[in-house]
């Protein structure tokens, strides 16, 4: 995603600024140049409406975020793009009617927006008119809208809202509108079979867009139609890869024949380990079997840069509290979302007190691959690691 700039927090939630959203700022301060008593208050005015502009696009996103944050989702930051915001979810809410008041929630917002702003927009329309200075006609309204001053302000942030949500309530899956669509079909129908429905859906808007687009729409529309057509398989594939982990236990996906090292050797017999076998990470016992920790691969190489072959795995090890547990029961689904949310690649399937083994996103994309193998020409799934990078908990919806 590049680089974001942090404004503040707000609830908990980092409000973020990527660095492109600049260009669309000098792009309204250049069109709007031409417009004002002079160049510089005609281009300052440009700025002041798309600041005024993405507040609303900020109040919508808090409207998703607010609503997540009371389902217990966590939303750890919000971003500003050139083409709209994104909320980040943590996680995508398990009850179909979570989504869909998640999704609506931002439309809401801009709909409250427009309604709140339209008596002061009618009467500026009312008054300009009865002065003479306004036509009885669409386009002379929407000159008005786009010639700086105050009530001309008022009149293009109602008319603004109201095409924010009207926008965002077509049914282009990943948008907010495909989102209550996929909530609503999975009230009925089983959740992948709603997510390929909406996703369906979704392209075919996306054709449109595009259509519209090139037609004289823009450039942004282009834009649009890519995110909608690229974000819907990705979350697709997403939704397909975790309704496979849903079958598989923790304990049916352990390694029988994973090693374990203990935590009074030396990093070299780790070396040594991964030089003879496939396995990347390691589970450390103390003397009395208890699990304390883990030897990723990742510390394994810093601690060969920082600290030698003759450091203690007991003190470079990823240590036990840092590593989210799991049940034998529990299905991989769970796991995988619980690396996610804590950022490992390991999660410890422990029986009681009981430590059974270490299951990894290694462990997982095989599962993908054998299940892959088994579907070929039925449309296998693919490694989680692509999938992950799509998991929906760490993109959250654009809007436009
Ligand atoms: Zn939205």
């Amino acid at each position: 995603m590049g680089t974001s700039l942090t404004l503040f927090k707000l609830y908990g939630i980092e409000m973020r600024v990527h660095w492109s959203f600049l260009l669309i700022v000098a792009y309204y301060a250049f069109i709007y140049s031409g417009s004002g008593a002079n160049p510089l208050s005609g281009a300052a005015y440009g700025v002041l409406m798309i600041l005024l502009l993405f507040l609303c696009v900020t109040l919508h996103e808090l409207g998703h975020a607010l609503v997540a944050k009371y389902y217990k989702i966590n939303v750890p930051n919000i971003t500003l793009l050139p083409i709209g915001g994104v909320a980040n979810l943590e996680r995508m809410p398990d009850k179909p009617m979570q989504e869909f008041l998640i999704a609506i929630a931002g439309p809401l917002v801009n709909i409250v927006l427009a309604a709140v702003l339209a008596p002061f927009a009618g009467l500026a329309l009312v008054s300009a008119m009865n002065n003479g200075e306004l036509a009885n006609n669409t386009a002379a309204v929407w000159r008005f809208a786009q010639t700086p001053g105050l009530a001309n302000l008022v009149v293009s942030l109602a008319a603004l809202n109201l095409l924010l949500a009207l926008f965002n309530l077509l049914p282009a899956f990943p948008m907010d509108g495909g989102r209550i669509l996929r909530a609503l079909l999975a009230m009925a129908i089983p959740y992948v079979q709603a997510t390929r429905t909406a996703v369906l859906v979704g392209r075919l808007m996306a054709g449109l867009f595009a259509l519209w687009g090139i037609m004289g729409g823009g450039v942004f529309l282009l834009l649009i139609a890519f995110f909608v057509y690229v974000g819907g398989g990705a979350e697709l594939e997403a939704v397909e890869s975790r309704a496979v982990l849903k079958h598989i236990h923790a304990e049916d996906a352990l390694t029988p024949s994973a090693v374990s090292l203990y935590s009074s050797e030396r990093v070299s017999r780790a070396v040594d380990l991964v030089m003879s076998s496939y396995q990347t990470d390691y589970p450390v016992l103390d003397l009395s079997s208890r699990f304390i920790g883990v030897l990723t691969r990742a510390r394994l190489i810093q601690a060969l840069r920082d600290a030698g072959p003759e450091s203690r795995i007991v003190d470079v090890m990823l240590p036990a509290d840092d590593v989210p547990t799991a049940s034998p029961r529990e299905t991989l689904d769970k796991l995988w979302e619980r690396m996610m949310q804590r950022g490992t690649r390991v999660v410890a399937v422990k029986d009681g007190p009981e430590f059974l083994g270490l299951i990894t996103l290694d462990d997982i994309s095989e599962v993908f691959q054998v299940i892959g193998a088994k579907q070929q020409g039925a449309g296998g799934n693919r490694p989680p690691g692509d999938a992950a990078k799509a998991d929906p908990s760490v993109r959250g919806a654009v809007d436009a």
